[in-house]
């Protein structure tokens, strides 16, 4: 290096200097590469951004956030029976819970699709079944968490309660209570630190027992009668009069609690967002977008999935191991009279999931050369996976290579990025049940800080980048 310093002072580059420049990688801040006026887009972006997610705070809330989007801008409900032309633009809604939006291209999907896949799922409390409970005059619901967690971080803050419950008449209602200004909230207590000597002593993962995680509902007991129960009394009753439920409801019912706060711009500089459930909605909403503002007829079709069910394996019928999606590609296939199958092995698909960013005060954890950071644009990761690539469906050099061609060519900031140190860890995506159905696949999205707390933080630049990428994934011509 001083050699190199040395032959600089003459204003002349070394020859080491002029080789390292053409040779080696180079990462650079995206604020600094980007100038102002792309990085304004981004924040411009991201106000549109921090609306859904204050106002998508479930994958339901999502899903119907997003069909609203959609019909605004002239997509209607896929008919089996109708015939769809190229430019048609349609919606499919799997149980108000996954999303898939498509514009019909020029060729159809004779050569294939190109598919954006993100989840609208987030990690959270979900209220049990028989949830409502009193114990020493206070009325608590019982929780069964969803997805990866540290428990510990659910306590001692303001929670909301959203879902849908089917009554007993089979009529259904919608409950959202927290976000409102005027709304009282909820909370899970956590023990004072001057009675905390045991707990303190405990790991992590034990200090908090998930039978512990239940929401404080109610206080007061039903009027001044004797009897048993008052306060769970009374709380029946203001649901009854509000909701029109009795206690059996809560059976049929999918009832949710997440973080009562809104996305906030983090920094004296503004340039991150703090939210909960950025994991993986801040890849969604890129994703959802990107078809949305299409302009013009593509080639291929394009189709956008927002999926459920991802932070707990992808199982079930609305998640991305169902068959749904194969469904639609059938039944769109059929419009072209192609084979489905065809179309799957033919189409491409980035499956826009979050990625860790590297935090400076968890640097162990972390592989430096491998990892994505905050403000370096979309992150293109080529397998996720734990234990040796165990669980991953790791994208071809092939596929990199026409996903990193595509984001060069078209000024998109990329980076790539590893799930942590081998040894660490590790997780999946969606990505791997794409490539199950023989569709060339490859995770990009945003990376985040803070993953799966109830308070995560991006980089505003870093969400932008991730709808220039799939937006020039869709443009693309072939
Ligand atoms: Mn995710
Ligand atoms: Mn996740």
């Amino acid at each position: 290096m001083l050699i190199d310093k040395d032959n600089f002072k003459n204003g002349k580059k070394s020859e080491a200097e002029k080789l390292r420049e053409s040779l080696f990688m180079k990462r650079t801040h995206g604020t600094i590469s980007l100038g102002e006026e792309k990085q304004n887009k981004a924040d411009t972006f991201c106000e549109g951004y921090k609306n859904f997610i204050d106002k998508a705070k479930t994958e339901r809330e999502a899903v119907a956030f997003a069909i609203d989007m959609a019909q605004k801008a002239g997509f209607t409900e896929f008919d089996l029976n109708k015939n769809y032309k190229p430019g048609d633009k349609i919606y499919y809604v799997n149980r108000e819970k996954a999303l898939i939006i498509a514009i019909i291209g020029r060729s159809g999907v004779k050569h294939g699709a190109k598919i954006a896949v993100a989840h609208v799922d987030s990690p959270r409390l979900d209220i049990k079944p028989n949830p409502l409970y009193e114990i020493s005059d206070l009325a608590l619901l019982k929780t069964h968490y969803y997805g990866g967690i540290k428990k510990y971080q659910w306590t001692a803050m303001p929670l909301s309660l959203h879902g849908k419950i089917i009554k007993r008449d089979g009529t259904s209602v919608d409950v959202a209570v927290g976000e409102d200004e005027n709304d009282p909230v909820f909370c899970v207590t956590d023990l004072l630190p001057h009675l905390a000597k045991e707990q303190m002593t405990k790991p992590l993962q034990k200090a908090i027992e998930a039978e512990n995680l239940s929401i404080l509902v109610g206080s007061r007991p039903f009027k001044t009668d004797s009897g048993s129960e008052l306060v769970k009394l009374n709380i029946m009753r203001i649901l009854n009069e509000k909701y029109g439920i009795i206690e059996s409801d809560f059976l049929s019912a999918e009832l949710e609690i997440v973080p009562a706060f809104k996305a906030k711009d983090v920094g004296f500089d503004r340039s991150m967002i703090g939210a909960y459930g950025h994991d993986d909605r801040v890849c969604a909403y890129p994703s959802l977008m990107a078809l949305l503002d299409y302009k013009g007829i593509p080639e291929k079709t394009i189709i956008t999935v927002l999926a459920d069910k991802e932070e707990i394996g992808s199982d079930g019928n609305t998640g991305m191991k169902s068959a749904f999606f194969r469904y639609f590609i059938a039944d769109i296939a059929k419009l072209d009279k192609v084979d489905y199958r065809r179309v799957l092995t033919k189409s491409m698909c980035l499956s826009a999931d979050v990625n860790a960013a590297f935090d400076p005060l968890y640097s162990t954890v972390y592989d430096q050369a491998n990892s994505c950071y905050l403000n370096n644009g979309v992150v293109i990761t080529k397998y996720t996976g734990s234990g040796g690539k165990y669980g991953t469906s790791d994208a071809s050099a092939e596929f990199m290579g026409y996903i990193r061609n595509l984001l060069e060519k078209n000024d998109v900031l990329w980076q790539t990025g590893e799930l942590g140190k081998v040894d660490a860890g590790g997780g999946g995506t969606i990505a791997k049940y794409m490539a199950n159905l023989d569709v060339n696949v490859v995770d990009v999205g945003v990376p985040v800080l803070s993953m799966h707390s109830p308070f995560e933080v991006v980089s505003k630049i870093d969400v932008y980048m991730t709808y220039k990428a799939i937006n020039v994934f869709f443009s693309e011509e072939n």
